[in-house]
């Protein structure tokens, strides 16, 4: 990426300087939409302005933005941090597969430290990705030992958090209720801090007794915001909505992951809580939660964010999820009007409402709608230049939200600003080397790797397919075809 001697180098922006983003395609994500040849300031953690020709302070550092698109920081309202050490281990699993790993056989033997390296890496790859804001599903966490561990990897990267702790291998009326994880939420989390935030992870596999009534209270008490894997083919069910409803325990701080595969009565209870979901498309198209839910909700009007899940199996690239998540929708709705005998004439979810969950729909997720998710004057600066004037895929530029969703990469980030620090410049991270994460990242697959022993490692990342039964074809040719025949006789 070539700029003129003029521009400003990696090492200018301090901390103390302003810098103005000049004559980008603004998505604003709020009134007015988009802004063509508009320019956006930003000063201390704040965005000042953005709009056409800004006069700017004295000393201000000029970004030539121009070629480029200015949106928000995506938001990852899902992420299993912690799992990203074995990226891409599971790329065959099914979802049975992935809970005998983690839940029946191997999770048990990840330590701090391995919960530390994958969060590590994962924070890295977040903020290198553009993913200003990431809530970590951290149910990895067996003891706040290993919350530390975790809160460690956010403290050295800068990104903006938001540590969703959980314990799968506990029960969650118990360890929120515990002495010792009270000790941690206030040795961690005793004053208001927009980039770092907490809130509880927890499932509901619908027991008759409905057990986590204590765990939802504790977040109440608390003051916390939950998390909650929901409509889970065949784990997480409409049993668990009903009881979180009866219970009244629904409000508009749960958020429900996947949803994926709910009645219409569970999607109605959501709706009139004011719950959100967070869509994993590719999770869902891979693991078999149920299908996207994207289609589904959008028809109840429920809020969605996008999230990535697990890079144990699939990449944590926004752009993909994004991209997968519009052509899902766009797939189901026309299957079901083939199945109709119709025609789709008018394809309903646009790019721009997956460019707004990717954003401002992650910050209602989250609920800090009124902090991030947008580019508008007074909110904290988050922002992605996407421009790379080498590249054939941003050029021409005609539709911008549809070039952001279908058109642009990682590799087209310019420059990624988290809470008005630049933390990538020119398409290269600063002072973010990966060497020392790698290595710390290598150190737990090997010891990952030597708990489980060769045969077991090998039989995890490879399951048994089982024989596919063979479907008769009458249009095979067969001896006596007069075409076999014929080919025979040459
Ligand atoms: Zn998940």
């Amino acid at each position: 990426m070539s700029t003129p001697d003029s521009a400003p180098k990696a090492e200018d922006f301090t901390a103390d300087r302003p810098f103005v983003f000049r004559n980008a395609i603004v998505i604003t994500v709020d009134s007015p939409g988009v802004l063509d040849d508009a320019d956006v300031l930003v000063r201390g953690e704040t965005i000042e302005a953005v709009g056409p020709h800004l006069e700017v302070p004295e000393g201000t550092l000029e970004i030539d933005a121009r070629g480029g698109i200015l949106t928000p920081g995506f938001i990852d309202s899902h992420r299993h941090m912690w799992q990203t050490a074995l990226r891409g281990y599971g790329g065959d699993w099914a979802l049975s597969q992935y809970f005998v790993f983690y839940y029946l056989q191997w999770g048990q033997v990840f330590r701090p430290e391995d919960v530390y390296a994958g969060n590590l890496l994962s924070a890295l790859e977040s903020v290198d990705t553009g993913v200003t804001t990431t809530l970590d599903w951290s149910h990895g966490l067996r003891n706040p030992e290993y919350g530390e561990a975790a809160l460690q990897a956010f403290r050295e990267i800068p990104g903006r958090f938001v540590l969703a702790y959980g314990n799968y291998l506990g029960a969650p009326w118990e360890w929120a209720n515990a002495p010792e994880f009270r000790r941690f939420v206030t040795d961690n989390f005793n004053a208001p801090n927009d980039m770092l935030g907490l809130q509880l992870a927890f499932d509901v596999p619908g027991a008759a007794e409905f057990p986590e009534r204590g765990a939802f209270e504790a977040a109440r008490e608390l003051g916390l915001r939950v998390t909650t894997h929901a409509g889970v083919w065949g784990a997480t069910t409409d049993t668990a909505i009903t009881q979180m409803y009866d219970a009244g325990f629904m409000t508009p701080e749960i958020c429900y992951v996947h949803a994926s595969s709910l009645n219409e009565q569970s999607y109605q209870k959501i709706a009139a809580t004011g719950g959100t979901v967070s869509v994993a498309t590719e999770s869902e198209q891979s693991a078999g939660q149920g299908y996207p839910s994207s289609w589904a909700i959008r028809r109840y009007g429920i809020p969605a964010s996008i999230s990535m899940d697990t890079s144990v199996w699939w990449s944590a690239d926004f752009f993909s999820a994004m991209r997968a998540t519009l052509s899902a929708d766009r797939s189901r709705d026309h299957l079901e009007a083939h199945a109709r005998n119709e025609t789709i004439v008018a394809n309903r979810l646009r790019a721009e409402d997956v460019v707004r969950m990717a954003t401002m729909g992650g910050a209602k997720s989250l609920g800090m709608e009124d902090t991030i998710g947008s580019i508008t004057p007074g909110k904290k600066a988050d922002l992605l230049l996407i421009k790379n004037d080498e590249s054939p895929a941003m050029t021409p530029i005609l539709n911008p939200y549809a070039h952001v969703v279908y058109q642009a990469g990682t590799a087209d980030l310019h420059t990624v600003v988290v809470n008005g620090k630049v933390v990538k410049y020119e398409g290269v991270r600063i002072g973010m080397p990966l060497a020392p994460v790698a290595e710390k990242v290598a150190q737990s697959v090997a010891y990952v790797r030597s708990q489980l022993g060769d045969n077991a490692w090998n039989e995890g990342m490879h399951p048994e397919l089982p024989t596919d039964e063979e479907i008769e074809n009458p249009y095979t040719y067969t001896e006596g075809d007069a075409r076999v025949t014929a080919a025979s006789d040459d």
